[in-house]
């Protein structure tokens, strides 16, 4: 492993107070005498204050400097953080000044690298540095502290120890084919695969919660003109922090909004230019708004009460795939005889509400929650990612497999290993180099 001295500037660029910049790497002591220029002993983990001088020997600034000796710091290496003021212009020029004292750029990501080299903690926990960093919203950041505090990487491994266990008995028995059923039985080999199976299940629903947290959800709102898309949109979006922003990739053109309802992000897809036609840039983009909603996590399809369910309704409804969860929403109640409610009607859910006079919105907003299975009054959500996801559903398969394979010990320990090796990729065991490159270069500079 490169263990050289790498050096960044850990705070947002721009104005502010105070400027970060650290050093991970060894003997840093020898740099901070020369960059401090003074005798005063560091002691580790003790902030000094102190000025920064150039090779001149004139002060760039003065802040504060922070010695953290190996093994004990974030990176596990020796940890030099320098505190000046937010000038741009001054963190350069302590940044040049540590590169002219042998240190070079750290690439993204590369200090949490080193971290997790230096096994301080998992690629899990890596992973949730950055996820906490771009958390936006509350749910989201509470949830990236859990797992970056190891949260995900303990029912992680609760499960792997259950596995290993039955592994070790199964592998051992498998050496002595003289040992029946009866010996199984008598092991309880079923009765702990079960426990396993119900651990793993539950823990794939708290992961598929996480990368909701994480990702967002994408919500499809369709329905014909006037029947109140947009000012459903408005209402959603006014109870909580509505963000405008651009999405990066292809789907920027028809994603319009952000809206955060009870902690998850939902992109929410205009979908008003979905119509029949010829022209080419138009189709396009109802090309790219139909390939939207085909991987939507849920549609609503708004219904102007006081006309009720229409044929121009059912001929929209068209557009949308059998297997997105759709919610029929009557819009408009303040001018019908309806009260706020929610049915099912031939295993649809319809909901009645008016989006102008914010009435039934928060029935709409927590039917929405339910059908993309989010429990928002969980409070043991930790953040996770579709990388864990694939991992860990690949795992639920493979308990299945040994599930309904159970009596047969070869079928048993083959399906077992497999599943102990994609629970190992998700905390990085047996992770590809290429893997772990991808994960850390979308880290930003000086974490
Ligand atoms: P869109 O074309 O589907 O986006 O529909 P709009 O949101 O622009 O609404 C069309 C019209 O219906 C506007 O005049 C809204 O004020 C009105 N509208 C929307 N929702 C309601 C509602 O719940 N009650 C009433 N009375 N009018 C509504």
């Amino acid at each position: 492993m490169n263990n050289d001295n790498i050096v960044a500037i850990a705070t947002a660029s721009g104005y502010s107070g105070i400027g970060i910049v650290r050093i991970s790497g060894t003997n840093l002591l020898n740099i901070a005498k020369q960059l401090i220029r003074n005798p005063l002993e560091l002691k580790p983990r003790v902030a000094s204050y102190t000025d920064f001088f150039d090779k001149n020997n004139e002060i760039i600034d003065s802040g504060l400097i922070i010695f953290f000796k190996s093994p004990n710091s974030f990176t596990g290496e020796d940890i030099l953080e320098l505190n000046g003021h937010g000038s741009p212009i001054i963190l350069q020029m302590l940044l040049n000044r540590c590169v002219e004292l042998g240190c070079r750029l750290a690439k993204p990501g590369e200090f949490s690298q080193r971290a997790y080299l230096n096994n301080k903690i998992d690629l899990l926990q890596a992973e949730s540095i950055i996820d906490l960093i771009n958390a936006d919203s509350e749910a989201a950041a509470k949830s990236a502290i859990k797992s970056l505090k190891g949260t995900f990487s303990h029912h992680i491994s609760t499960i792997k120890e259950q596995l290993i266990n039955l592994r070790m008995f199964i592998e051992a028995t498998l050496d002595f084919p003289e040992e029946d059923i009866e010996f199984i039985a008598n092991h309880k080999i079923y009765e702990k695969l079960k426990t396993l199976k119900q651990n793993i299940y539950q823990l794939l629903n708290i992961t598929k919660q996480g990368v909701l947290l994480n990702n967002g959800a994408n919500l499809v709102i369709i329905g014909r003109p006037n029947v109140g898309k947009s000012s459903l949109l408005n209402a959603l979006a006014n109870e909580d922090i509505a963000i405008v922003t651009d999405i990066a990739g292809t789907t920027r053109d028809i994603i319009k909004e952000k809206v955060i309802i009870n902690g998850i992000t939902f992109n929410i897809i205009d979908t008003a230019g979905i119509r029949n036609s010829t022209d080419i840039v138009e189709t396009i983009g109802i090309k790219k708004a139909l390939d939207a909603i085909n991987i939507a996590e849920i549609c609503l399809i708004l219904i102007d009460q006081t006309e009720g369910i229409t044929n121009a309704d059912t001929e929209i409804l068209k557009n949308i795939p059998f297997h997105i969860p759709k919610l029929f929403i009557h819009n408009k109640i303040d001018l019908t005889n309806d009260i706020s409610k929610k049915e099912v009607i031939d295993e649809s859910i319809h909901i009645y509400i008016s989006a102008k006079n914010n009435i039934g919105l928060d029935l709409l907003r927590n039917t929405i929650l339910e059908v993309i299975g989010f429990n928002h009054t969980n409070q043991n959500i930790f953040i996770a990612r579709s990388r864990h996801l694939i991992a860990l559903k690949s795992a639920v398969n493979h308990i299945d497999h040994a599930f309904a394979n159970w009596s047969n010990l070869e079928i048993l320990a083959e399906e077992l290993r497999y599943s102990h090796s994609k629970l190992g990729e998700i905390t990085g065991e047996y992770t590809s180099d290429e893997l772990l490159g991808e994960i850390f270069s979308k880290f930003c500079i000086g974490k």
